[in-house]
C-alpha cells in the first residue's frame, strides 16, 4: 500500500524543548529536535514538514490558531493531504484543538499531539507520542472524526478533551465521555463516533471575550469591570448546574442591559449547565434575563467558540442557536 500524505506542523511545547543540564529548567531549543526524526517518521508516511512557530503553548493566542488554521488551508490546496498533525504545548493544546474543530472542515483526520517530558529527559514521550499521531492521521478510521488529540496510547475528540494534571504522561482527559480510540502496537482502533460537528466561518479574530470563575461570596465589580473595559462578550464558569450569587446575578444584568452576551458553563467538569434554579442568581432566573448556556464544554472552550461566533463572517449570530 502507497504511504500516506501528513503535513506535519510544530508550533513549540516541551515536545520540542530539552531540560538545561545547569538549572533543570525546561527551555526552547534553537533547533527543534522533532525535525531530527526524519527516518523515523518517514516509515509511516510521506511527511510534508512546516516549523510554523515555536513557541511555549502559553504563548499561544488565537491569532496563531488562525495562522495554523490558514496553514492547513494552504496546503490542502497544494497537496493531496490525508491528514495533518500538529505538535503543540500541552497547556493550551486543547484550545487550539477545539479552534481548529470549529473553523475547519475537512474529511482527513487532524491530529494534535504533545509531550510532558522534554526530548531529553528519561523517559520522554515526544516522539512516541508524533509517532502515534501520524499513524492515528493515516488510519482511514480516523477520518470524518473532527480535530483529534493524541496523547499515551488514546485518541481524544477535541470537543471533550482536557488537561487534567500538571505533570502526568496520562494528563489528557475527556471527562463524562471517555476517549473515542485507543492505539496498540498493532492498530488504531476507534471505537466510537462524534454525533455532530459544528462548522464557522472565520478571517479575522477581532473581537475580545473574557472568561472568570465564579466562587462563593464573588462580588459584583470583577464582572462590572468587564464591561468598562469594552470586551465583547463574557463567559462564566458558574457553580454546579449553571447558578451564581446574588451580587453576579445583577453584575450579570448591567452586563446584559449593555448588549454584552453572557454565556455561562459549569465549573464542575462532568454533567451539562442548564436553568433549573429559580432563586436569585439560580440558572432558570439567569435563563430568563437571557444569559446563554453553553452545553458540554469547558469554559476555555466556551470562551473560543463565543469568540469564533462574535467574529465570524454572517453575522449577526443568533448566539442561543449557535451555543
Ligand atoms: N508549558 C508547556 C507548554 O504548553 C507544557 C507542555 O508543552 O507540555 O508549552
Amino acid at each position: 500500500m502507497s504511504k500516506k500524505n501528513i503535513l506535519l506542523i510544530h508550533t513549540g511545547g516541551t515536545i520540542s524543548m530539552k531540560m538545561s543540564a545547569e538549572t533543570g529548567a525546561v527551555i526552547q531549543n534553537e533547533q527543534n529536535p522533532l525535525v531530527q526524526e526524519k527516518d523515523t517518521l518517514a516509515k509511516f508516511a510521506n511527511i510534508i514538514e512546516v516549523e510554523a512557530f515555536n513557541l511555549p503553548s502559553p504563548h499561544i493566542t488565537p491569532t496563531e490558531m488562525l495562522a495554523l488554521r490558514n496553514c492547513i488551508h494552504e496546503h490542502a490546496n497544494k497537496f493531496a493531504l490525508d491528514g495533518v498533525v500538529i505538535t503543540h504545548g500541552t497547556d493550551t493544546l486543547e484550545e487550539t484543538a477545539y479552534f481548529l474543530d470549529l473553523t475547519t472542515r475537512y474529511n482527513f483526520p487532524i491530529v494534535l499531539t504533545g509531550a510532558m517530558r522534554s526530548s531529553n529527559e528519561l523517559g520522554a514521550d515526544g516522539i512516541y507520542n508524533l509517532v502515534e499521531a501520524v499513524r492515528v492521521a493515516c488510519d482511514s478510521e480516523a477520518r470524518e472524526k473532527g480535530v483529534l488529540v493524541v496523547m499515551n496510547d488514546e485518541v481524544h475528540q477535541a470537543f471533550n478533551i482536557t488537561k487534567t494534571s500538571t505533570s502526568s504522561v496520562n494528563t489528557f482527559q475527556s471527562p463524562q465521555y471517555g476517549p473515542i480510540g485507543l492505539i496498540t502496537k498493532k492498530m488504531v482502533h476507534i471505537h466510537h463516533k462524534p454525533v455532530r460537528r459544528q462548522y464557522v466561518e472565520v478571517e479575522k479574530i477581532e473581537k475580545r471575550v473574557a472568561l472568570l470563575k465564579v466562587y462563593a461570596g464573588m462580588e459584583a465589580d470583577l464582572i462590572e469591570t468587564v464591561a468598562e473595559l469594552n470586551y465583547d462578550g463574557l463567559v462564566l464558569e458558574g457553580l454546579g448546574q449553571g447558578n451564581v450569587p446574588p451580587a453576579v446575578a445583577k453584575s450579570i444584568a448591567t452586563l446584559l442591559d449593555k448588549n454584552m452576551p453572557v454565556v455561562l458553563v459549569s465549573r464542575c467538569f462532568n454533567g451539562i449547565a442548564e436553568g433549573v434554579y429559580g432563586y436569585e442568581g439560580g440558572g432558570k432566573s439567569l435563563e430568563e434575563r437571557g444569559v446563554i448556556f453553553a452545553t458540554g464544554i469547558n469554559g476555555q472552550k466556551a470562551r473560543l467558540k463565543l469568540l469564533i461566533g462574535l467574529n465570524q463572517i454572517q453575522t449577526p449570530v443568533n448566539l442561543k442557536e449557535y451555543f
